[in-house]
């Protein structure tokens, strides 16, 4: 079915109800996570304490991760300095540009890895075209700019049209 293509493998409202050890059956050892309003919200420099210590435990149950941001190289360096992670910015999800760096930066097969975001349009795409585990999570804050509106209100009929 073509609407395949839209869909994630798990739909959860957020990074920290993710089942990691689930994951972590399945073989999947490498993360690759979104940055903006999927670790933290898009208008924000701060990382609260719960992901902080999230990101602490999956590093500590040995999963290897990194960031792939559609977001400016400012941006993207701040947080990877604040987690001590590697990134990726200005990635050009859903295109495999920043992608392929990711998978070279990680060094796993793509049976191994999982990309985590919160848009259809760019995460999700990104992680069914190159064929690999794909989860989409809620937006931490909701945009209100007409464009983030009109594709939210896509994702949401997407969304919808699954179950
Ligand atoms: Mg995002």
């Amino acid at each position: 079915m073509a609407n395949k293509f839209f869909y994630p493998d798990d739909y959860v409202d957020s990074i920290l109800n993710i089942n990691y050890e689930r994951l972590y059956e399945l073989g999947i050892r490498g993360l690759i996570f979104d940055i903006d309003n999927t670790i933290v919200p898009y208008n924000t420099f701060e990382i609260p304490d719960s992901i902080l210590n999230l990101f602490e435990n999956l590093i500590a149950k040995k999963f290897v991760i990194c960031f792939l941001s559609n977001n400016k190289k400012k941006r993207v360096m701040h947080f990877c300095q604040l987690f001590n992670i590697h990134g990726f910015h200005t990635a050009l999800k859903p295109t495999p540009f920043g992608f392929f760096k990711a998978v070279k930066y990680l060094n796993l097969p793509k049976s191994e890895l999982a990309i985590i975001g919160d848009q259809i349009f760019t995460d999700v795409i990104c992680g069914r075209l190159q064929n690999i585990y794909t989860v989409l999570v809620d937006p931490i804050v909701e945009r209100t700019d007409f464009i983030n509106k009109f594709k939210r209100n896509l994702e949401r009929i997407i969304l919808s049209k699954k179950k």
